[in-house]
């Protein structure tokens, strides 16, 4: 059987398409445009995953995420549009997976749920050895390869890789990547991140205006790449 996507968002024609273009992708679709109908098709259905518009007419789809996160380790993704980029980052923050802002290209939004569907299927990988397209995080040895040949790495640079490395093509929200590596209390400290991430693009991109594997999303946070379809 397909599988079976839960669309919440309150914009018919939005949704219209969304569901369009997933079918025409083999998908199963259920639309719902309110909260209150997302609470309660879920009791009955067990979406693979969910895209969820933030500004619905009975609530803060944000708010929704802590209440699925409780019960459901679903992959969500966030539609919305890109003035609301303090609401995507906080979105992420609460514990979705990625986002898409309208107006948004089909061509991306099947990427980005491809991607979700593949991450999701390689939670519970703790090997101690994390691999991605030419690189390798050796955890145990404390070692780091691009293309066979070792790299050193400072500590930080170390666990920046590791906590990329472990969320392949997810996007971080800076404010999460500094309290991982960091730790708490440095969310702010912009500037750290900005540098570290500056020196580690040097270290493995071959263009660092053009990094394929940390790339920025602007005003958000950073994306490890380890998949390459051509499209994004
Ligand atoms: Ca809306």
């Amino acid at each position: 059987m397909s599988d079976l996507i839960l669309i919440i968002e309150d914009d018919a024609a939005i949704a219209a398409l969304l569901e369009r273009s997933l079918k025409q992708h083999h998908y199963q679709t259920l639309h719902v445009s309110t909260l209150k109908e997302a609470r309660l098709q879920l009791q009955t259905h067990t979406p693979q995953l969910i895209l969820l518009d933030l500004g619905l007419p009975d609530g803060d789809g944000k708010s929704f995420i802590p209440h699925l996160r409780r019960s459901l380790q679903t992959p969500i993704i966030v539609v919305s549009a890109r003035r609301e980029e303090r609401e995507i980052v906080a979105a992420l923050d609460l514990g979705a997976d990625d986002y898409v802002t309208k107006p948004f290209s089909l061509v991306e939004l099947m990427a980005r749920v491809r991607r979700a569907q593949r991450r999701a299927s390689m939670v519970g990988d703790d090997s101690e050895v994390l691999t991605c397209n030419g690189l390798i995080l050796d955890l145990e040895r404390h070692r780091f390869m691009l293309e066979e040949m070792p790299i050193k790495l400072t500590p930080i640079e170390f666990n920046l890789m590791r906590l990329f490395m472990s969320h392949p093509d997810q996007v971080l929200t800076h404010q999460h990547i500094l309290k991982q590596v960091w730790g708490i209390g440095y969310q702010q400290e912009m500037q750290y991140l900005r540098s570290y991430i500056n020196t580690l693009r040097k270290k493995i991109e071959t263009d660092t205006a053009r990094p394929r594997y940390i790339q920025t999303e602007l005003g958000i946070g950073y994306r490890f790449c380890c998949h390459h379809e051509g499209v994004l």
